[in-house]
């Protein structure tokens, strides 16, 4: 696996004397979890346990080191998640849409994206030596987990169907493509996510949806190529075979071992649904307990980037309630590797790529449901400036907006598919550009403090990793 992909930056080429022992890092990224989100999803959490809520504290509220992010991208004051994720991981900020290239790459410019890759802090980990895992409940080609491995001037070439022939022509490859081509080590140990369909060919029929096929248009199995490039490969693509696999690794101390789970053609369930998945599929905590086992079998150390990717998505679809369940998943996933890994040794460091439009609105009363109407009392609902009542958890666009307000006192507003109120009509929710935090805790967590760019994420990471030997 030494292929190399030209445009390489010198600086990672000069990178080349394994690292014998290094220290362990665990990336936690809640794609589109604002802070409005946090307190949301913590009053969730709470009075899903019969509490009133506010007092509740989610995983990674423990945590001592918090800072303030700025996330803009470099010409765009509001992010999209793919410039966002290349300051994170490659220490740049860069524009939106592209993903692993400097800001000098023009969206769709080939040429110019390969010379302006960016590597990125789990290529560093890989050619060091270090063991490195990729865990997503959105598809493995998407904007975040496709930071860690990917270089292109479009986050939407994932497939060979997408990737613009002349593109291809040029020397670039589609995203599913580069995660196999990874010139750095061996690749990731584990990768477990969605995207299957970026996988397949357009010839072959999916496993859990047989009336469904592979988007490839190039005819490559990249399933298959992936088995059969390296010797001890693992592929598991449903829930029964994946706690089967975690069963027999649970006594295995063999660390020659790579592990690939696609649980979906596309984005894995939103947690909310997974209970209904036809195949089964496991759950973030699921996958989180895996990877963490797999990059423990050795004392290389590693990095491992955990995304709860989906939080964005309901979000997108102005549906609040599966965001702040996907948002309680993650921190259950942030707890079990705050409770099973040594913090002398470990950096945990949680955060948004950024925000959502989302925003929590004036008076509830103390513990009222933060899915329902605002009431002063249960049953009493304040009213707005036309005496109707309104919803504690609204938006500032999307598919929610309403020509004329709706009486939403016979509404259940706390149902699963409710979609709160959007001011501005969209047929998709946005982003929104206020800061983001970001929670860390352990080795080098101290460097986590005050109002940060997004792209000095990357040096606490790095120094974590290679620079506190001590
Ligand atoms: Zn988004």
């Amino acid at each position: 696996m030494n292929k190399v992909i030209v445009g390489i930056s010198a600086s990672l080429a000069l990178l080349t004397t394994p690292i014998v022992h290094g220290k362990n890092v665990i990336f936690f990224l809640g794609d589109g979890m604002g802070v409005s989100t946090i307190t949301a999803a913590r009053i969730y959490a709470g009075q899903q346990q019969g509490n009133p809520g506010e007092e509740y504290n989610l995983a990674f509220d423990h945590f001592d080191n918090v800072a303030l992010v700025k996330t803009y991208n470099t010409d765009s004051q509001v992010p999209d998640s793919a410039g966002t994720i290349t300051a994170i991981m490659s220490g740049q900020k860069t524009r939106i849409g592209v993903v692993g290239v400097d800001a000098s790459v023009a969206r769709d410019d080939c040429a110019a994206a390969l010379k302006g890759s960016l590597p990125s802090i789990a290529e560093l980990a890989e050619q060091g030596g270090l063991r490195t895992g990729l865990v997503s409940t959105a598809r493995i080609t998407h904007a975040t987990p496709a930071g860690a491995y990917a270089h292109s001037p479009n986050r939407n070439w994932e497939d060979s169907a997408s990737i613009p022939q002349q593109a291809v022509a040029a020397g670039c490859k589609d995203i599913a493509q580069q995660l196999l081509d990874t010139p750095y080590g061996d690749g990731p140990e584990v990768i477990l996510g969605g995207g299957r369909a970026q996988f397949l060919p357009n010839t072959v029929a999916d496993p859990e949806y047989p009336s469904k096929t592979g988007k490839r248009n190039d005819g490559a199995n990249l399933i298959d190529e992936w088995l059969s490039r390296v010797p001890g490969r693992e592929y598991v693509w449903n829930r029964q075979d994946f706690l089967a696999l975690m069963e027999k690794r649970a006594g295995s101390t063999d660390t020659e071992r790579q592990f690939m789970g696609l649980f979906e053609p596309s984005h894995m369930q939103f947690e909310a649904d997974r209970a209904n998945d036809p195949a089964g599929e496991p759950s973030l905590l699921e996958m989180t307990q895996f990877a963490l086992a797999e990059m423990q079998k050795s004392d290389q150390g590693y990095f491992l980037l955990i995304e709860a990717g989906r939080i964005d998505h309901a979000h997108h679809g102005s549906n609040a309630r599966r965001a702040l369940v996907d948002t309680v998943a993650m921190s259950e996933a942030v707890q079990w590797a705050v409770d099973n890994v040594d913090l002398e040794e470990t950096l945990i460091l949680v955060t948004a790529d950024h925000s959502h439009t989302m925003t929590i609105s004036g008076y509830p009363r103390r513990g009222n449901p933060i899915l329902g109407l605002v009431e002063s009392q249960p049953g009493k609902p304040i009213k707005d400036a036309t005496g109707l009542p309104y919803t504690t958890l609204s938006y500032a666009n999307g598919g929610g907006y309403r020509k004329r307000r709706l009486d939403l006192s016979k509404v259940d507003t706390t149902a699963l598919d409710y979609q709160q109120l959007g001011t501005v009509p969209m047929y998709a929710e946005t982003h929104a550009g206020e800061d983001v935090a970001a929670f860390a805790v352990g080795v080098n967590a101290d460097k986590v403090r005050g109002v940060m760019e997004q792209s000095a994420l990357f040096e606490v990471m790095r120094g974590a990793l290679f620079d506190s030997n001590d």
